[in-house]
C-alpha cells in the first residue's frame, strides 16, 4: 500500500468528518448507504475511487440518477439510453432550482440537443446577467480596462463539461447525470465553492444518434461478451455520417457540432472540457507540441497549471495512472472543443480507462503496452484505420504503464477495470478541475478577458494586418463558401465600400476585408494562413495544414499594410451570392466557372435537356468556358436555379457553335465496406448537400451481380486502408453480425443493413466489379480505395505502390498539375496547376514502360496518356503545412482514366471529398459524375492545353 493510499484514507476520513458537520449544520443531508455500498463493490480496485466520489448525498425531492433511472450510474452491465438521460436532467431541473436545461436544436435524426446548466440558485436565475458578463469580456472593444475590472468582479467562469461526443466512448454520459446531481446536491464545503463560484454547461451527449445506436450494439452483441470471445466488430456507424470525425470538422458541418457552436458563441464559456475514453487510467491533456503560435501565450501557461493541478490532487487521494503529457498536440485547430481556444478559452481533454460497453474486462499493463483487453474502444477505432497511425504519434502512447516526468505514478500490473472506476475517475477528476476553477475563478476571467484584448492588439501590432478576399472572382460561390465559414465562427468580414488601395495590391470595391484588430482575429489569421510547421522532426495526431482559399480554391490575399484595418466597410452577416439569368429564350448558356453548385443545377433541372460544352465560346460580353451547360427548357425554371445557386447564365440567340455533349446522369451508387464507413459519410455528406441522388451499396449488392444493368457509375470512397481489407473487410467470426433494426433494437439497421457484416465483397464481388466495368461501368476510386483497382486488376497495367517510411504527410496541401487541361475532369478549372491536399494514397503508375517517372534526373518526364493529372512534388510545391520526402511524389498521377474492356476506371490518388473540406476538389469528381459517358479514349497531343 503506498503512501498516497494511506493519505488518501486519511483524506477520506477528514471528508467524513466534513460531511457530518455538514449534516449536523444543516441538518438535513444524510448519504445514500445503498450508493456507497455497491459503489465500493463496483470498484475494483480501493485505489480506484477518491473520497470525493465514493458517497452521494440523499436531498428529500431531488431525484438522484437512480430514482430516475433505476440504477446508480456506474453499474456494471448498464448504458443509458439518450432519452433516458435527458429524463433525467429534465428531472432533476424540475425539481431542483440549481438546474436548468436548455434546448440547442435537433440531431440529424431529430433528437433534442441541450446544454445543461448547474449552479447555485442565484446563478441559474441569473444566467442571462451572467451570460452578459461573459459577453462583454469577449469583445474588449466595447468596454474600458475599469470595466472589465467591475465585470470582472462580478461575473462567474462558464465550465463547459461534454461528454459522448464519440459514441464507444461510452462512460463520461453516464458520469455527467452524477455530477450534476452531486453539484445541485452535495454540502461540502468543495461543492459549495464550486456551485457558488462557477457555473457548470454540460452537454450530456455530444453525438445522441450514435451514443443510441453504440448502446443498443452493446445490448445486443457486448453484454453477454466473455473475456476470450469478443464479439470483435463494432457497430458500423455513429453518427449519420461520421465516427471520430465529428471531432475533426473544422467547418461544422454536421448539425450536432454546428448547434454547439452557435450555443458556445451566445454564452462564451471561458473553458471547454471534451470527455474521451481511450487512454490509461486518466490522460489530462496539457497542450503539447506543436503548438499553434497564434494562440496566447497566456492559453500555454494555463493548460499544464490544469493538468498538473489534476495529477497531483488525484495522486493525493491515492489514484494512480494520471499523466499530463504525450497525446494529442495543439497544433489543428480542428477539434470540437477547440472552439474554445479559437475564441481566446481554453481546450481541455480527458482520455479516462474504458470501453466501448459496460462490462469489466481485464486490464493488462505489465511494463510494455496495453494489451487486447482495450482494442477497439479508443480513438484509433473505427474508421480511423486509413490514416496515419495515431497511437504511433507520441511518446509515452506505446507504454502508458511506464514512469515519465509527466506520468509519476503509472498503473502497472493487471486488474479487472469497470465502468464505475471509469466514473470515478472521470468524476473525481472534473472535480478537481472545478475545484482549481473556483479557486482561481478571477484569474480565468481575467485571463480570458486579456487573451481577447491581446487578439485585439496584435492584430494592430504584428506583421499581418489582415486578409483580403478580392470582389470579382470568376466564381463567387466559392468566395460565399470562405467567407460564411468565417462568419459561422463569429468572425467580423466587412464589404469594403470603394476600391481598397494598399501596399500589397488594389482591390476593387465590394471586397471582403477581414481586420485583424478583433477578437477573432487569431482563429482568422489561422484558418486563412498559410500552415508553417514549426518543426520537421515532430509529428501531429490530425491536419497538417488546412489553409481556407487553398482547399476551396478562392483567392485570399494576406495583408501587411496597417491601413487596412482603417479600410472603411459595411459589416457582412451572411454572403448570398446573387445569380444572373439575362436575356430571353428558350435556350440558356450557363457559364462553367468551377462552383460546386453547378452539379446540383443539372440534378435540379434533371427533367430538362442539358448539354455540355466542349470548347469555349461567346454570347456578347461572355465568355462561357468549356463545360459550360446549355440548357433548353421553361426559362422561368432555370432561371430560379441559376439565381438561387449563383451562377451566370445568359440566353443564346442560337446553339453555340462548338462540338457539344449531351450531360445525362448516370444511375449512381457509393460502394461502402461494414467496417470503414467514415470516409464514406464524407462523400455521402457532399452528396446530399449538393443534391446529388446516389445508392448506398455493401458487399451484398456487389455480390449478388448485374451491376451494370442497375448502375452506370460506382465510387469507392477512400477506406479500409488496404486493397485486402477493402475487399475481405471484415473477419467472419463464425455466427454472422447482423445489423438489424428490430423493435428493441430500432437504431441498427440505418443507412444500410445486412444479416452479416462480415465477410466483405470477397474475389466474387471483385469478379462482379470487372464484369461491371468490362460492360461498360465507371469505376471511381479516391484515396487509398486507389489501392483496389490496380491491385486486383481491375485497372489494367496500373500499379501502386506506397511512400517510404520516412515519408510524412499528415494531411498537406501541394500542387498538382493539370495535363489533360480538355478533359471534362477539369470543366471550370482555369489554371494549369491547382492546389489539392495529398491524402497518402498509392503512389500509381503505368506499366509497359510507359512509367518513366522514376527516371533519375528526368526534368520533364513525359507523361503516358491516361494520366489527367499529376503531383508536382518537391519542397517547393508544399503550399501549406508539412510533408516529409516529398520528393517521393514527384510526377506522380494524381488522377488517372483507364479505360478496360467498354468501360474505365478512374482512380484518384487524393481525395476529391475529404471531410467537408477540400471544396476546390469537390469538382473533380462532380465532373466525374455529370460526363461520365464523355470521356474518350484519346491520346494527349502536345497541343493540349487551352490554358
Ligand atoms: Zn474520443
Amino acid at each position: 500500500m503506498s503512501h498516497g493510499r494511506r493519505f488518501a484514507r486519511l483524506l477520506g476520513f477528514l471528508t467524513i468528518l466534513v460531511l457530518a458537520w455538514g449534516v449536523a449544520t444543516s441538518g438535513q443531508q444524510s448519504d445514500d448507504s445503498e450508493f456507497a455500498r455497491l459503489v465500493k463493490a463496483w470498484t475494483t480496485r480501493p485505489e480506484f475511487i477518491s473520497p470525493l466520489v465514493d458517497h452521494l448525498p440523499k436531498t428529500a425531492g431531488v431525484p438522484s440518477p437512480k430514482d430516475v433511472l433505476g440504477h446508480h450510474v456506474g453499474e456494471p452491465g448498464t448504458l443509458t439510453y439518450y432519452n433516458d438521460i435527458l429524463k433525467y436532467y429534465n428531472a432533476l431541473a424540475s425539481a431542483s432550482p440549481r438546474l436548468k436545461v436548455l434546448s440547442i436544436g435537433k440531431s440529424n435524426e431529430g433528437r433534442d440537443l441541450v446544454v445543461v446548466f448547474v449552479g447555485s440558485e442565484e446563478s441559474i436565475k441569473n444566467l442571462d446577467t451572467y451570460r452578459g458578463y461573459l459577453a462583454q469580456l469577449a469583445d474588449p472593444r466595447k468596454i474600458t480596462e475599469a470595466q472589465a475590472k467591475e465585470v470582472i468582479a462580478k461575473a462567474k467562469p462558464i465550465y463547459h463539461l461534454s461528454g459522448g461526443l464519440h459514441s464507444g466512448e461510452v462512460g463520461p454520459s453516464e458520469m455527467l447525470m452524477e455530477l450534476a446531481y452531486r453539484i445541485a446536491t452535495e454540502e461540502s464545503p468543495l461543492v459549495k465553492q464550486i456551485r457558488d463560484s462557477v457555473i457548470v454547461s454540460i452537454t450530456p451527449v455530444a453525438d445522441p444518434d450514435g451514443r443510441d445506436r453504440n448502446v443498443d450494439w452493446y445490448y445486443k452483441y457486448g453484454v453477454n461478451e466473455t473475456e476470450g470471445q469478443p464479439t470483435g466488430a463494432g457497430v458500423p456507424y455513429w453518427g449519420k455520417y461520421v465516427f471520430h470525425d465529428d471531432n475533426r470538422d473544422i467547418n461544422y458541418s454536421q448539425v450536432e457540432m454546428r448547434a454547439l457552436l452557435d450555443w458556445y458563441l451566445q454564452w462564451h464559456p471561458p473553458i471547454m472540457h471534451d470527455l474521451h475514453q481511450a487512454q490509461t487510467l486518466l490522460y489530462t491533456f496539457s497542450g503539447q507540441a506543436p503548438q499553434n503560435p497564434n494562440l496566447d501565450p497566456i492559453l500555454y501557461g494555463e493548460l499544464p497549471m490544469m493538468a498538473n493541478f489534476e495529477m497531483s490532487q488525484m495522486a493525493k487521494y491515492g489514484m494512480p495512472g494520471v499523466w499530463t503529457h504525450g497525446y494529442v498536440d495543439m497544433w489543428s485547430p480542428g477539434y470540437l472543443a477547440f472552439m474554445s481556444s479559437n475564441h481566446n478559452g481554453m481546450i481541455r481533454m480527458y482520455e479516462i480507462q474504458g470501453f466501448s460497453g459496460a462490462n469489466t474486462r481485464k486490464l493488462r499493463l505489465g511494463n510494455g503496452r496495453q494489451s487486447t483487453a482495450s482494442t477497439g474502444s479508443g480513438e484509433a477505432g473505427s474508421g480511423r484505420a486509413d490514416q496515419p497511425d495515431a497511437a504511433a504519434i507520441t511518446a509515452g502512447r506505446s507504454n502508458q504503464s511506464q514512469r515519465e516526468w509527466f506520468r509519476p505514478w503509472p498503473a502497472t500490473g493487471e486488474f479487472d477495470w469497470s465502468l464505475r472506476n471509469n466514473t470515478n475517475y472521470g468524476e473525481t477528476g472534473v472535480l478537481t478541475a472545478l475545484q482549481y476553477t473556483s479557486q482561481f475563478s478571477k484569474v480565468i476571467l481575467e485571463n480570458f478577458y486579456v487573451k481577447s484584448r491581446n487578439s485585439v492588439e496584435t492584430g494592430r501590432k504584428e506583421a499581418v494586418a489582415g486578409y483580403v478576399i478580392p470582389g470579382g472572382q470568376r466564381d463567387m460561390t466559392r468566395v460565399a463558401v470562405v467567407v460564411n465559414l468565417l462568419r459561422m465562427q463569429g468572425i467580423e468580414v466587412g464589404r469594403a465600400v470603394s476600391e481598397v488601395r494598399l501596399k500589397d495590391g488594389t482591390f476593387p470595391a465590394g471586397s471582403f476585408v477581414v481586420k485583424r484588430d478583433q477578437p477573432y482575429a487569431r482563429l482568422a489569421k489561422m484558418l486563412l494562413e498559410k500552415q508553417v510547421f514549426p518543426d520537421p522532426n515532430l509529428r501531429t495526431y490530425d491536419d497538417a495544414s488546412w489553409t481556407m482559399g487553398l482547399m476551396s480554391h478562392a483567392d485570399v490575399r494576406e495583408i501587411s499594410d496597417k491601413a487596412l484595418l482603417g479600410v472603411p466597410v459595411e459589416p457582412v452577416t451572411v454572403l448570398t451570392v446573387a445569380g444572373a439569368l439575362s436575356g430571353v429564350g428558350s435556350t440558356f448558356a450557363v457559364a462553367h466557372y468551377g462552383s460546386n453548385n453547378m452539379i446540383t443545377l443539372r440534378y435540379r433541372l434533371k427533367d430538362l435537356n442539358v448539354q455540355a460544352a466542349e470548347k469555349e465560346f461567346k454570347e456578347g460580353n461572355t465568355t462561357f468556358p468549356a463545360g459550360s451547360f446549355v440548357v433548353t427548357g421553361d426559362s422561368a425554371r432555370v432561371r430560379s436555379a441559376v439565381e438561387s445557386l449563383g451562377l451566370t447564365a445568359v440566353a443564346l440567340s442560337g446553339a453555340p457553335q462548338v462540338p457539344m455533349h449531351d450531360l445525362d446522369l448516370p444511375r449512381l451508387a457509393v460502394y461502402s465496406t461494414w467496417g470503414s464507413t467514415q470516409d464514406v459519410g464524407w462523400v455521402r455528406y457532399a452528396f446530399d448537400k449538393f443534391e446529388v441522388p446516389f445508392d448506398l451499396i455493401y458487399k451484398d449488392r456487389v455480390r449478388q451481380g448485374t451491376l451494370r444493368s442497375s448502375y452506370d457509375v460506382i465510387i469507392v470512397p477512400n477506406q479500409a486502408g488496404t486493397a485486402k481489407r477493402l475487399v475481405f473487410d471484415i473477419d467472419s467470426r463464425g455466427s454472422p453480425i447482423a445489423y438489424k433494426k428490430s423493435d428493441r433494437f430500432r437504431n441498427l439497421g440505418m443507412y444500410g443493413e445486412s444479416d452479416d457484416i462480415a465477410g466483405g465483397m470477397g474475389l466474387d464481388g471483385v469478379a462482379e466489379i470487372d464484369k461491371f466495368v468490362k460492360s461498360g461501368g465507371v469505376l471511381v476510386t479516391l484515396g487509398v480505395a486507389s489501392f483496389f483497382p490496380a491491385e486486383f486488376g481491375v485497372a489494367p497495367n496500373v500499379d501502386a505502390t506506397r511512400t517510404s517510411a520516412q515519408f510524412y504527410a499528415p494531411g498537406t496541401i501541394v500542387d498538382a498539375e493539370i495535363l489533360q487541361p480538355s478533359h471534362p475532369i477539369f470543366y471550370g478549372y482555369d489554371t494549369k496547376t491547382i492546389s489539392v491536399r495529398y491524402a497518402n494514397g498509392p503512389l500509381l503508375s503505368l506499366q509497359s514502360g510507359q512509367n518513366p517517372f522514376d527516371a533519375p534526373g528526368a526534368a520533364q518526364p513525359a507523361t503516358p496518356p491516361g494520366v489527367l493529372m499529376r503531383f508536382s512534388g518537391g519542397d517547393d510545391h508544399v503550399l501549406s503545412g508539412l510533408m516529409r520526402g516529398a520528393n517521393e511524389i514527384r510526377n506522380r498521377p494524381a488522377i488517372v482514366d483507364r479505360p478496360s474492356g467498354r468501360g474505365r476506371v478512374i482512380l484518384f490518388a487524393g481525395n476529391p471529398c475529404y471531410r467537408w473540406q477540400n471544396f476546390g476538389e469537390f469538382n473533380l469528381l462532380f465532373n466525374t459524375v455529370l460526363n461520365f459517358n464523355d470521356f474518350k479514349n484519346e491520346t494527349r497531343t502536345s497541343q493540349d492545353s487551352s490554358f
